[in-house]
């Protein structure tokens, strides 16, 4: 069904397992913060489109009370690696003042994306910042932005990555497992 594909790295069952693991711990640092802060108010914020099957799966994990909203951004191409950029596609979620915030992405690559929601959810005097991804990017030089996530399911190499929710040209975001393409294909 996908001949694209020429082989997984990191299968099905081993996502789950993580992203249970993920979902428990995040949870108890999250009721942690509500305990120390006396604020109650927990805002999960996913980057669209590639985050979707991720949060899907890690929200239900979380066995706590909390609310979604969700941001989207377009990563825009450049010739160079300093004229590539990300930017917002409609709004920020504006009512973030006092909540404890986890923004969630599919990816940590150059940290544009995260380096930029970070800061606009930061703007707004949230009680609590966490960032948290499926994957981390092992970069060889420094991050364009350099964004620490809290939290990142799994650590790989520098490889584009399909499946789970990433997507090449749209394509693949259903494909149940994190994947690398044919060299022919990406
Ligand atoms: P950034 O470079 O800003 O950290 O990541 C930007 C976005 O590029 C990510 O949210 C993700 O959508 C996309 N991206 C980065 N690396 C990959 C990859 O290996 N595969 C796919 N499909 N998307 C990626
Ligand atoms: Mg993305």
């Amino acid at each position: 069904m996908f001949p694209e594909i020429e082989r997984v790295l990191i299968d099905q069952a081993t996502i789950a397992a993580r992203v249970h693991e993920l979902g428990e711990r995040i949870a108890a640092d999250l009721l942690a913060d509500v305990a120390r802060t006396g604020r109650d108010q927990i805002v999960l914020v996913p980057i669209l489109t590639g985050s979707i099957v991720f949060v899907a799966d890690l929200i239900r994990q979380m066995p706590i009370k909390l609310s979604l909203g969700v941001v989207a951004v377009s990563s825009y191409p450049g010739q160079s690696i300093q004229s590539k950029g990300a930017a917002l596609r409609g709004e920020i979620p504006r009512d973030l003042r006092g909540k404890h915030v986890l923004i969630v992405d599919d990816i940590l690559d150059s940290g544009r994306t995260l380096g930029l929601i970070r800061g606009l959810v930061a703007e707004q005097s949230p009680a609590s910042i966490r960032v948290a991804v499926l994957l981390r990017k092992s970069l060889t030089g420094p991050r364009a932005v350099e964004v620490h996530a809290d939290y990142a399911g799994f650590d790989i190499p520098d490889e584009f990555v399909v499946g789970y929710g990433l997507d090449f040209d749209g394509y693949f975001r259903n494909y149940p497992q994190v994947a690398v393409l044919r060299r022919e294909v990406s």
